[in-house]
């Protein structure tokens, strides 16, 4: 299958440096095999006139809970620590793996329509749900069996997740032709243990795996880390070795200087999650201060119980204008930076190197967006255009390894009706 897009604009980027280019796009197989402004000599099997829409790499979402759409609006104007163990944690208790299957599709749905072809998620996985979102034909670096205990005096070899974290993880790993990748997962410093955790890790070294860890979300897990372990997370998961491995850290709202020189010393990224740390009040990130000392940023939603939505467009918004007023600077986090979050550096993040900007050799994951919006004109900056203005919904059409998932409103891989349908059923059992 080959795909020309025409009569399209193209946000490429070059050396840090986005710029948009009127031309065409040649997609072959899973990768992107032309980008020019002269049509090219070879023919391809299908061709698309776009009508003038803006053609930019595929949104990735580097820190979510997709299944969390069953919880969308639960526990509202509480802090995170009342949220979680009082609102949230209970009803997670009761959900069978029906719930996760049914809730990541409709999440997969929202963020299909939103532009997002990538996305990082860290709930409990089995097999069966793992195809259910292979089917789809979206990214997911999917975490088989997070490490969450709040037991101290479990041992690991009492603990399933450790006792099977090897085996799930070579069952899930590079499924549908690597669009579903394995992660581990350390839920956070405050719900692991010092006896679970050392050998979780161990596991994760001898796999090579990459960890999605929650550090330093809040002021009191910033606090509770330091009076329980004299560290920060930070240094905490640096002394445990988690580090050593490729760690995508969500939130880092609270790092001092010096997590931050370890989370670039170590190569950890940090998934900026602005919606999230606004609602539940968390705080501002030192956004422009890690992006200055070096660290690699992306950009995620988190889950639907504290967003309330997965649109990747409205984190760009917040994440170009929070730290702007924050700081009380214009310059603080430019659009450019933004774009890199929500893209490439994601997708570096998540172990797609080939992943994330629109370029010949890279994975045609692809979103073309409505550049005849009303708030759309005129566009003399496309990258502020698309930070400051662009909205999840004038997105057309979202493509992930040269297949298209979603076009003018409608779901070409999945039962829209279905998947609601169960969605809803789910939603009544949990919460009704
Ligand atoms: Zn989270």
């Amino acid at each position: 299958m080959s795909i020309l897009f025409t009569d399209c604009r193209l946000l490429l980027r070059s050396e840090g440096v986005y710029s948009v280019m009127d031309g065409f796009l040649g997609v072959e197989g899973a990768y992107i095999d032309y980008i020019g402004k002269d049509r090219p000599k070879k023919g391809y099997s299908t061709e698309k006139r776009m009508g003038g829409a803006l053609l930019m790499p595929g949104l990735v979402n580097a820190h979510g809970h997709a299944a969390m759409t069953l919880l969308r609006g639960v526990g509202s104007e509480l802090p995170l620590q009342d949220w979680l163990f009082g609102k949230i944690i209970p009803i997670e208790d009761r959900m069978i793996a029906d719930d996760i299957r049914w809730g990541t599709l409709y999440a997969v749905m929202e963020m299909l329509a939103c532009g997002t072809t990538c996305f990082a998620d860290m709930y409990s996985f089995t097999l069966e749900e793992t195809e259910a979102i292979e089917d789809c034909g979206i990214k997911a670096n999917i975490c088989s069996l997070p490490l969450i205990c709040g037991d101290p005096t479990l041992e690991a070899h009492e603990c399933d997740r450790i006792l099977k974290a090897a085996e799930y993880h070579r069952a899930i790993d590079a499924r549908g032709e690597g669009r579903i990748l394995s992660d581990f997962c350390v839920h956070s410093e405050y719900l692991s243990t010092e006896k679970t955790l050392g050998p979780y890790l161990e596991i994760a070294r001898e796999l090579g795996a990459r960890i999605q860890i929650h550090i330093s979300e809040t002021e009191k897990e910033q606090l509770e880390c330091i009076e329980r372990h004299g560290c920060t997370p930070m240094e905490y998961f640096e002394r445990s070795g988690a580090l050593d491995n490729p760690v995508c850290a969500a939130h880092g709202v609270w790092l001092t200087d010096s997590d931050i020189e370890i989370a670039r010393e170590k190569g950890v990224t940090v998934a900026h999650c602005p919606s999230s740390n606004m609602k539940l009040a968390s705080g501002f990130a030192p956004v422009k201060k890690m992006l200055d000392m070096g660290v690699n940023v992306a950009l995620g939603t988190d889950g639907c119980a504290s967003n309330n939505n997965l649109n990747m467009f409205e984190e760009m918004h917040l994440a170009a204008l929070i730290h702007k007023g924050d700081g009380r600077e214009p310059s603080a986090v430019s659009p450019a930076a933004v774009l890199d979050m929500a893209t490439i550096n994601g997708a570096k993040a998540m172990g797609r190197p080939d992943c994330g900007r629109l370029e010949v050799g890279a994975r045609a994951d692809i979103v073309a967006l409505n550049m005849n919006a009303l708030h759309m004109r005129p566009a003399l900056d496309i990258p502020a255009l698309l930070c400051y203005s662009a909205q999840g919904s004038d997105v057309l059409m979202t493509m992930a390894d040269g297949r298209i998932l979603y076009k003018n409103g409608e779901f070409l891989t999945i039962d829209e009706e279905k998947v609601t349908a169960e969605f809803e059923r789910c939603c009544g059992r949990l919460l009704g």
